[in-house]
C-alpha cells in the first residue's frame, strides 16, 4: 500500500529514548512498514498509514495543525507545548518523572524554601503552573539542556528535570524533594481527525490493536493444579482472576485452574498460592489480549 492523502499519519520520534518503543508499538501492533536509522517517512504496508519520524518538541505542534493526525510523545512534552491535542491512550513505556531536585549539601529542603530563588528547567510552563498553584515566587530559568549543571554552575539554585534512573543527579550531588509530573509515552490526536468518520474508524482500530499489545504486555497466563476444594481460596487470592477455566484431573478430587491474571496481582502472592493447595504453577506471556 503506497501513500496516499487518504492514509492517516503518524508522528514517532525520530532518534531518542521514545524512538524505539514507539517503534515496536507499532510493530506489535502488527504494523508492517519499512525502517532504518535516519529515515524520515515511512508507509505501512498493511494497514492505511503513514509514519512520519520527528524530533519530539515538534509533534504536539503537527498533530495540532493537522500536519499528522496522531503522535507519540511524551506526557511531558505535550503538556509543556501547551498544544490542542485529544490525549488518547497511556502506553506504558518512557515512563519518567519531572522532579525539583536541590544541590545535597545545600540548604533547601522543600519546595517552599524556593521562594525567592532560581529554578532551571527545560519545562518552564508545567513548573510555572506547579509553582503558581503552591503560590512558591521562584525565577524560572529556562533552560535547553543539561539542566542539572546549573546550580554548580551558580546558574541556577536548584532545577526541575526529567529523572528516571536518578544516575544524573547522584552524579551532580543533586538529590530529588518533589514531583512535579508522572510522565510516560502518550498517544495524540487531532480533534477534527478524530471528528472526521472515516479518520476516526481508523484510529480506532489502530488503537484497538495497540490497546491489545499493552494488556498483554500487563497479564499473564498462569496454569495451576489444586485440589477442587481449595478453588473458592484461590480465587479469593487472585482477585484479578475472571471466570477461570477448570479442567479436571486424572486424579480424583484434582483440577487445574487457568487464567489471565493481571500481572501486578500474581507476583505478591504465589507463596499464599500455594499454602492454599496450589502446585505446578505455570505463569506464561500472552502475545495479543482483544477483549
Ligand atoms: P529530540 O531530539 O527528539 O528532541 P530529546 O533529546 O528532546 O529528543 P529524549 O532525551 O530522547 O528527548 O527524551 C524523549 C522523552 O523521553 C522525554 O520527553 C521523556 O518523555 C522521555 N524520558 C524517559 N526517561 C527519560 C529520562 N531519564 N530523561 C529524559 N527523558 C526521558
Ligand atoms: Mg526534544
Amino acid at each position: 500500500m503506497s501513500s496516499t492523502g487518504q492514509n492517516l499519519k503518524i508522528a514517532l520520534q525520530r532518534k531518542g529514548r521514545l524512538a524505539d518503543g514507539s517503534l515496536q508499538l507499532l510493530r506489535a501492533a502488527g504494523l508492517d512498514f519499512d525502517y532504518h536509522e535516519g529515515k524520515l517517512f515511512s508507509s505501512c504496508a498493511n494497514f492505511p498509514l503513514d509514519i512520519l519520524f520527528l524530533r519530539d518538541d515538534d509533534i504536539p505542534e503537527y498533530v495540532q495543525d493537522q500536519v499528522t493526525d496522531l503522535g507519540i510523545v511524551g506526557l511531558n512534552v505535550t503538556q509543556e507545548r501547551g498544544a490542542e491535542v485529544a490525549q488518547l491512550d497511556c502506553l506504558g513505556f518512557g515512563t519518567c518523572v519531572l522532579s525539583i531536585a536541590v544541590p545535597r549539601k545545600g540548604t533547601l529542603r522543600t519546595v517552599f524554601d524556593l521562594n525567592g530563588k532560581r529554578v532551571a528547567t527545560s519545562h518552564p510552563r508545567i513548573l510555572g503552573r506547579f509553582l503558581d498553584a503552591k503560590d512558591i515566587k521562584a525565577k524560572v530559568i529556562e533552560i535547553s539542556g543539561s539542566v542539572e549543571i546549573t546550580p554548580s554552575l551558580d546558574v541556577a539554585d536548584a532545577i526541575c528535570d526529567l529523572v528516571s534512573t536518578g544516575s544524573t543527579l547522584r552524579m551532580n550531588d543533586l538529590e530529588p524533594i518533589e514531583i512535579v509530573l508522572r510522565s510516560e509515552a502518550v498517544l495524540i490526536a487531532n480533534p477534527s481527525s478524530l471528528a472526521d468518520e472515516r479518520k476516526r474508524e481508523l484510529v480506532e482500530r489502530l488503537r484497538i490493536r495497540i490497546q491489545g499489545n499493552i494488556r498483554a504486555r500487563r497479564t499473564k497466563y498462569v496454569m495451576m493444579n489444586a485440589p477442587e476444594a481449595a478453588l473458592e481460596a484461590i480465587r479469593a487470592i487472585l482477585p484479578g482472576m475472571k471466570s477461570p477455566t477448570i479442567v479436571p484431573l486424572a486424579d480424583p478430587g484434582m483440577i487445574a485452574i487457568h487464567s489471565a491474571v493481571p500481572e501486578e496481582f500474581f507476583w505478591d502472592v504465589i507463596e499464599r498460592l500455594k499454602r492454599a493447595g496450589a502446585s505446578d504453577i505455570l505463569v506464561v506471556p500472552v502475545e495479543k489480549m482483544v477483549i
